[in-house]
């Protein structure tokens, strides 16, 4: 056999030739030729045999390492004179629009990205972090399921800060399966608009209830004609809990403040751990944070009774409570709040009362906490690891391909039109 025979057999690239293989030092570098007389537009797929020039350099795209050897694919490409586009190098079958991957290199990258952290994937592929970003985010834009915004009835929103700073994307999520269906960066009216104009009219009249946090930016957009106009709008307890925990935070914050300015200098610093024992549920605490919480349960005070007031909310969204119990208890819940003489939960108390029939309407038709707080914390870990990704699409694509619906094909999964 040839050894041009044997590396077409190897690589298995669809529509090309090997015309040459050349072994570098710690590379191999394979030319090919396509095998279609057609020009292809790389955007758009339009197809021509007029060619407009030939590209003067070759093009270079990496391959499946083969055992310890980087593999490299070049070839003399044409340029094509799209009449949308102008004048483009030609696409190859091989490769995506835009890419110096082969898409084989790029599938197996954006699975590998879901189920392994940055280190080691950065050493096993050697590539850099931003360009594994950039990968992602032509798998994510191609492999997408084209049906995932069918049959959508329950839907949440939520943003999410991918970045520190203030880097926020909108993600919409099917409270029926679970998943994450559409994402976008922003967290205003306009982000959530735009991802109704893709639902499209028909789609967002099939929308029953849709749940979201208690701002004004995506209830404004859910409510504006052609969107969720037959959606219940609920606030799920997730949300719930978390504005009574930033009431909290905020308590805290104060009387910290507060101890900083006494001369005994050891009571601050004692209370610097005290964020995470306070905001944490008292079943994640370990054991040092639980010591501390005990601490300021002694000390009492202000503190100790916004976290018990924190508490007793977050017992009220148990999920074993009907709707009537519900309403009883978070009266009771505002009523005390308001009573506490504690600004932030004054103010928390308020926004609960008017946002009264959203809460229950969560409740009755059982957009629970479960769903939504599993993802929100599976988010949180991919946020993690997208911190250093130089763009909210990177960051979206992640979470998309760990979350969302898509069906990862790996090269050797997939079938090819010529089997040896
Ligand atoms: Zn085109």
């Amino acid at each position: 056999m040839r050894v041009t025979t044997a590396f077409k057999r190897l690589m298995d690239l669809p529509g090309v030739t090997v015309t040459d293989v050349d072994f570098q030092p710690a590379r191999v570098v394979v030319s090919v030729r396509l095998r279609s007389a057609k020009l292809t537009c790389p955007e758009c797929g339009f197809t021509t045999t007029a060619r407009y020039d030939t590209r003067p350099v070759p093009s270079w795209w990496r391959h499946l390492d083969l055992g310890r050897w980087r593999l490299e694919v070049r070839a003399d490409l044409r340029r094509i004179d799209c009449p949308t586009h102008g004048a483009r190098t030609e696409g190859v079958p091989f490769a995506r629009a835009g890419s110096k991957f082969t898409r084989d290199f790029e599938d197996l990258v954006g699975w590998l990205a879901t189920i392994m952290d940055k280190t080691a994937l950065r050493r096993l592929v050697r590539i850099d972090w931003d360009t594994v970003g950039r990968i992602i985010e032509r798998v994510m834009a191609t492999g997408l399921d084209k049906r995932r915004l069918d049959n959508l009835f329950v839907a949440g929103v939520d943003e999410v800060s991918w970045r520190k700073g203030h880097s926020y994307v909108t993600l919409v999520s099917n409270h029926t399966t679970g998943k994450f269906v559409w994402g976008k960066e922003g967290k205003d009216t306009a982000t959530l608009d735009s991802f109704f104009d893709d639902l499209g009219e028909e789609r967002s009249a099939q929308i029953t209830a849709m749940s979201m946090d208690m701002g004004p930016a995506y209830e404004k957009s859910a409510k504006k004609q052609h969107h969720a106009v037959n959606a219940v709008i609920c606030y799920d307890p997730f949300h719930v809990v978390q504005l009574v925990t930033t009431a909290l935070d905020k308590v805290r914050r104060q009387v910290w403040q507060d101890l900083r300015k006494l001369p005994d200098q050891e009571a601050a610093k004692r209370f610097k751990g005290a964020r995470w024992a306070l905001l944490k549920n008292p079943g994640d605490l370990t054991d040092d944070q639980a010591a501390t919480l005990r601490r300021l349960k002694r000390r009492g005070g202000d503190l100790w009774r916004a976290y018990a007031l924190k508490e007793a909310l977050r017992a009220i969204f148990a999920g074993d409570l009907t709707e009537d119990e519900v309403g009883e208890l978070l009266d009771r819940f505002c009523s005390k709040a308001q009573r506490s003489g504690l600004k932030p939960f004054v103010t928390a108390a308020r926004t609960i009362r008017k946002r009264r029939a959203g809460i229950l309407a969560a409740v009755r038709l059982g957009v629970n906490n479960a769903c939504h707080e599993g993802l929100n914390r599976r988010v949180r870990l991919i946020v993690n690891r997208a911190y250093g990704f130089h763009s909210a699409n990177a960051a979206l694509g992640l979470i998309m391909l760990t979350l969302g619906p898509i069906d990862h094909v790996l090269p050797h999964e997939r079938r090819r039109a010529v089997d040896p």
